[in-house]
């Protein structure tokens, strides 16, 4: 049968990859977020007058396969090339260069959007087959109408009850693991004398999984750092308060700055579903003839960002060949 429209639920990376491909298809498609904008977990925020990505540093390392497919899209990418360091401060010779999307990392799927419908700040919590096509419905139970497909794009958690339709999907997702992430934004009023010449801290430490400083990438100004905690100890302080979550870091951060810091505005988020722990499956993408619907992300088979990516590429061929 040939495909009229498509619905996405998600748009991060994954929902977005499948979304555009298919839009470029001539395919009517219509993007459903729950969030104010585009991103997921590569969303980015304000602070203060800035803003700063909350999610993954930067996209993916320049030479993989999706760094090459980003590179298409030169107009919101850049290289970055982050001066490296562990947590005693021991410069790497281990040299990286990454993609960023700029000015901020939301850019990039804002641009994977052109030629879709997208709908935000709605939680989709229906996806059903009947005889007009894929039924979907709101929070508020309200129907969003029918569409001859919908894709899944979400973490595993939010994805299995849209799975409700193939029992076998929803296991699938049920079979993935989380952890979550605590991240701190924060904009200081000077660069640390100690942090001057670097841009990225990782490896051992018992609170911090990473130190980033993202005023460094390109396209970016002012003196913004996000501190990412680690899962572990994410997932011990689960139930604090974003205060109290801030106040640690905060601490933990002037201890590695060597001097007390002065904070001009800053954000504290929890990522409950930050990392996928994939289940385990060797299909990079689910996608059931049958019902119409599909599902991508990072729970399905590699995980991380790269692994969003090809999955929701993956799906994106299936759907074309099941068009035509
Ligand atoms: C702090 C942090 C650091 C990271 N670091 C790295 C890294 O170094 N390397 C790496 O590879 N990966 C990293 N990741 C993981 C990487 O960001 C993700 O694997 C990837 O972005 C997931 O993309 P996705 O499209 O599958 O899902 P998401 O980006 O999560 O997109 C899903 C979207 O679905 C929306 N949604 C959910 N439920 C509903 C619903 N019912 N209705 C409507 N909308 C809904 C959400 O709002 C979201 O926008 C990191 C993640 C975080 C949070």
């Amino acid at each position: 049968m040939k495909i009229n429209s498509l619905a996405v639920i998600g748009a991060g990376i994954a929902g977005m990859v499948v979304a555009r491909t298919l839009a470029d298809a001539g395919v009517d498609v219509t993007v459903f977020d729950k969030s104010r904008g585009t991103g997921g977990r590569l969303a980015s925020t304000r602070v203060g007058t800035l803003t700063a990505d909350m999610g993954a540093p930067w996209i993916v390392p320049e030479k993989t396969e999706m760094g090459r497919w980003l590179k298409s899209f030169s107009e919101v990418t850049d290289c970055w090339t982050p001066a490296r360091a562990d947590f005693a401060l021991a410069g790497s010779t281990d040299e990286q260069t990454g993609l960023v999307a700029t000015p901020r990392s939301s850019a990039l799927t804002r641009q994977l959007a052109a030629g879709c419908r997208l709908v935000p700040e709605t939680l989709v919590t229906v996806v059903w087959p009947d005889q007009e096509g894929v039924m979907l419905r709101d929070s508020g139970s309200e129907p969003l109408g029918h569409f001859d497909r919908v894709v899944v794009a979400t973490p595993a958690p939010q994805a299995s009850p849209l799975l409700d339709a193939v029992p076998r999907f929803r296991q699938r997702a049920d079979e993935a693991g989380t952890e979550p992430a605590w991240v701190y934004v924060v904009e200081l009023d000077n660069r640390p004398e100690r942090l001057q010449s670097m841009d990225w801290l990782e490896g051992d430490h018992p609170l911090f999984r990473r130190v980033v400083r993202d005023s460094s990438k390109p396209g970016r100004t002012g003196e913004v750092w996000v501190l990412e905690a680690r899962s572990e100890w994410s997932h011990e302080y689960i139930h604090l308060t974003p205060e109290t979550v801030g106040a640690e870091m905060q601490a933990a951060f002037e201890v590695l700055a060597g001097e007390p810091l002065t904070v001009v505005s800053s954000r504290v988020h929890r990522w409950l579903y930050a990392h996928a722990v994939p289940c385990g499956c060797d299909e990079l993408s689910l996608w059931d003839p049958g019902t119409g619907i599909g599902a991508c992300g990072d729970w399905l088979h590699t995980g991380g960002m790269e692994g969003s990516w090809q999955s929701g590429l993956d799906l994106a061929r299936k759907l074309l060949a099941s068009g035509h």
